[in-house]
Formats: C-alpha cells, sequence, structure tokens
C-alpha cells in the first residue's frame, strides 16, 4: 500500500474525524484547528449550529462506514457519505509538493473537510478493500482504524491499544 499519497492522508483524517471526542461542544472548532493544515490558508473554523452539525453527520457516516460487515453495507454507506461531497480536483503546491486536492481552495471548511474525507475514504475502499477499515479489538476501546499493515494484520487503533491488550492477556494467563 502506497501510503505516502494524499488519498492515503485523507483516509486519516477520515479516521480522526470518526473517533474525535464529542463530548465538548466546541469539538468541530478544536478538530478543524488541530487539522488546520488540510484546509486553505483563511478557512473559517468558527462554523454556525447547522454547520457543526454537518460535520457530526460526517463524522458518523464515516465511522458508519467502518463498522460495515459487508460489502453491500459498505457501499450503501459510502454512497451516502459520497453524496454529500463536492469534489473538485485542484493542483496546488502549497507545501512544496505539487498534488491534488480533492475540494474547491475557496470553499468553506465543512466543504473541504467532508469532500476530502469522503474522497480519501473512497479511494482506500475501492483501491485495497473495505476489510481495511476495522474497529479496534482492545477492550473499552471502540475507536476504527484503516489498516495500512502489507498482510491486513491490524487489529488495534493504536501501539497504545495493542501494548495495553497484549499485557492484559499476558496477566489473565499467569492467573490461570
Ligand atoms: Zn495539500
Ligand atoms: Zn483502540
Amino acid at each position: 500500500m502506497d501510503y505516502d499519497t494524499y488519498g492515503s492522508n485523507a483516509v486519516e483524517l477520515a479516521i480522526d474525524l470518526a473517533n474525535v471526542d464529542r463530548a465538548d461542544p466546541a469539538w468541530v472548532r478544536t478538530f478543524l484547528d488541530a487539522h488546520h493544515e488540510w484546509w486553505t490558508e483563511g478557512t473559517a473554523t468558527e462554523l454556525t449550529d447547522p454547520e457543526d452539525e454537518a460535520v457530526g453527520q460526517t463524522s458518523s457516516l464515516v465511522r458508519e462506514v467502518a463498522l460495515a460487515e459487508s460489502q453491500p453495507e459498505v457501499m450503501t454507506r459510502l454512497n451516502a457519505l459520497l453524496d454529500l461531497a463536492s469534489p473538485k480536483p485542484y493542483a496546488t503546491d502549497h507545501d512544496g509538493e505539487l498534488h491534488l486536492h480533492y475540494a474547491r481552495p475557496d470553499a468553506g471548511a465543512v466543504e473541504q473537510l467532508t469532500t476530502t474525507v469522503a474522497m480519501g475514504l473512497s479511494q482506500v475502499v475501492v483501491q485495497h478493500g473495505w476489510q481495511r477499515l476495522g474497529v479496534c479489538s482492545a477492550e473499552g476501546c471502540g475507536n476504527v482504524y484503516v489498516d495500512t499493515s502489507r498482510n491486513a494484520s491490524r487489529r488495534y487503533c493504536s501501539n497504545t491499544c495493542s501494548s495495553r491488550s497484549t499485557v492484559a492477556a499476558y496477566r489473565a494467563r499467569q492467573r490461570s
């Protein structure tokens, strides 16, 4: 899996959005500011309530795609997400390297975010298979992940969850 491309990075943005903690009322702004490198300079990150809701809907849809358990289910959910996207390929070298963006540079934050994550997620699913998306096996985690390992063997969202589970399994063996 070529992991250095914009599309692969965009799927990481999608996964971050699916796993975001929505308890804080200001979570959308916090998320947008934490991922500022994705938005055209000057893009407003303070959104209206309906815009915040739209970002929440995108987050839920990405999560649902990752949780789907069959190809038809993935396609239905992915197409619902793509329905919200407004792709407009745009060549840029803002970071010093020529590459394509999926969204218009003058689009608002919601359109830039939704389009980027919908396209990034779709690229990975159609190129590498929907089985590349999964939910963390660590007890009580529930985060989703994209598996970019060569042999598609990933089971945890992070190294933290992986080592936490290894330790728990070891302790369980010690007790028995
Ligand atoms: Zn870029
Ligand atoms: Zn986890």
